[in-house]
């Protein structure tokens, strides 16, 4: 046998049951974004690199650290996988003039790819559902995209976590701010981790977004954003408070939250669990007012937020929520592979009416379908609620046997094939 190949460290395959959960997420995710007149969008999981270098800042950590970037090896082209959907999601806008007649709602599914350590909720391949706001610039949408991710939650039966929110003001208020952070940060030189010395000039309020624990004290000490907002910002700020209040959204205000990205303004939350150690980041988001300006639109608002599926349903686990496993309806017996012919247009006829149906397929075909009694067994393994049973005899008069597999007893009915869609009908009702 050749050597097992095996998958990329960090990226997971999601298997059934499991996939089940995924799933059941993804119908909720739709129906609640349907509810609130968000509408689909599908970009490319490959971008040109300067989109994130250009969108989420050159000093931050995907950008320095994390991208899986390559060089397209027939036009030499820089390309990276999708750290994030923001800015792809942006690009798509500006390339396809979608503001044009106004502001639009987006949301999108699919799979992330970061250079990270893999551990419990950190991953190298990982999913973000998101959603997006684009040309709105009041704070009653920051707000329904809370509410938004709220009813999710609700949907999904989420309890445990708690929104945090800060406004990282506009762009002067950035730059005071900035000066006084430096100063601060200067001042104690001696306490600054690599990353920080580093950053202390080019990108100063990264520093305060640190996953060292080193830097913790320093950091809660350090010059808040909140004291630098000027009236616009606050009344930005205390319009979205005020709309959550009205809707009794809970909340606490972190006045070092500052999000991972350089495009943010204004208003910036985060959804956290303390039930997931330190991966706790549920979701987050936030306004980003300059993003589709930066990319080469004409300038218009935008706010969002993204959430890590794998994180989400951990987390749903943790709290002992259970998702059914999609059972099959109905195990079709087949003695005589010669019967399939005439079998299988009866297979798709009960799929047709929505009867789940799995017919039994041996690995060897040459060696025939299988002893009854095996097809039986498989029959129990699959969790059908019937078995129907294709015998020579039963054909021969045009008729099938279903026998209930869950009934304890093997309670079993003679139907005839002619009748398929009466007792099709009666199988879907009585599952
Ligand atoms: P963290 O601080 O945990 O690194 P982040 O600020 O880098 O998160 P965002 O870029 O805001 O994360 O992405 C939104 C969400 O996507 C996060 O809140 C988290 O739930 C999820 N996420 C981010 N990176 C990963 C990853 N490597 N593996 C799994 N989920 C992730
Ligand atoms: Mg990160």
């Amino acid at each position: 046998m050749a050597d097992k190949l095996t998958a990329v460290k960090g990226m997971n395959d999601i298997l059934p049951p499991d996939s089940a959960r995924w799933e059941a997420l993804e119908s909720a995710v739709r129906e609640v974004m349907r509810l609130h007149a968000y509408r689909n969008i599908r970009t490319p999981i490959v971008e040109p690199t300067a989109l994130f270098i250009r969108g989420l800042g050159e000093v931050t950590d995907i950008v320095e650290k994390e991208m899986y970037s390559f060089e397209d090896r027939l036009n030499g082209e820089q390309l990276t996988l999708r750290p994030e959907s923001t800015a792809g999601v942006v690009r798509a806008v500006v390339e396809h003039n979608m503001l044009y007649e106004g502001g639009k709602r987006l949301y999108y599914m699919g799979p992330m790819f970061r250079h990270e350590r893999p551990q419990r909720g950190r991953y190298r391949q990982f999913h973000q559902i998101g959603a997006e706001a684009l040309g709105f610039g009041g704070p009653e949408v920051d707000a329904e995209l809370i509410l938004l991710a709220c009813s999710l939650w609700k949907a999904l039966g989420l309890t445990d976590v708690r929104l945090e929110l800060n406004s990282l003001g506009q762009p002067p208020e950035r730059l005071q701010h900035r000066a006084a952070l430096i100063a601060y940060f200067e001042q104690h030189a001696d306490q600054l981790d690599e990353d920080a010395k580093r950053r202390l000039h080019s990108n100063p309020l990264r520093i305060l977004d640190s996953k060292n624990p080193a830097m913790k004290a320093l950091n809660e000490a350090a010059p808040q954003l909140l004291d630098f907002l000027g009236e616009q910002s606050l009344a930005h700020f205390n319009a979205v408070k005020a709309i959550l209040d009205a809707n009794a959204v809970a909340y606490s205000i972190n006045p070092r939250l500052v999000r991972g990205m350089d495009y943010y303004n204004l208003t910036v939350f985060e959804f956290i669990t303390e039930r997931l150690g330190s991966q706790g980041t549920v979701c987050g988001g936030g306004r980003y007012d300059y993003l589709i300006e930066e990319i080469g639109g004409k300038p218009a608002p935008a706010v969002g937020w993204a959430l890590g599926v794998e994180r989400v349903l951990e987390l749903l686990k943790e709290q002992g929520a259970g998702v059914a496993d999609v059972l099959t309806d109905v195990y079709a017996i087949v003695p005589d592979a010669a019967a399939l012919p005439q079998v299988m247009p009866v297979l798709q006829s009960l799929r047709s009416m929505g009867v789940s149906v799995q017919m039994h397929a041996p690995t060897d075909s040459a060696a025939g379908m299988g002893s009854m009694k095996s097809q039986f067994k498989k029959a129990d393994a699959s969790g059908a609620q019937h078995a129907l049973v294709f015998g020579p005899d039963e054909l021969a008069q045009g008729q099938v046997t279903v026998k209930s597999l869950r009934d304890g007893q093997g309670a079993q009915r003679t139907e005839t094939l002619a009748n398929i869609s009466h007792w099709g009908h009666s199988l879907q009702s009585a599952l």
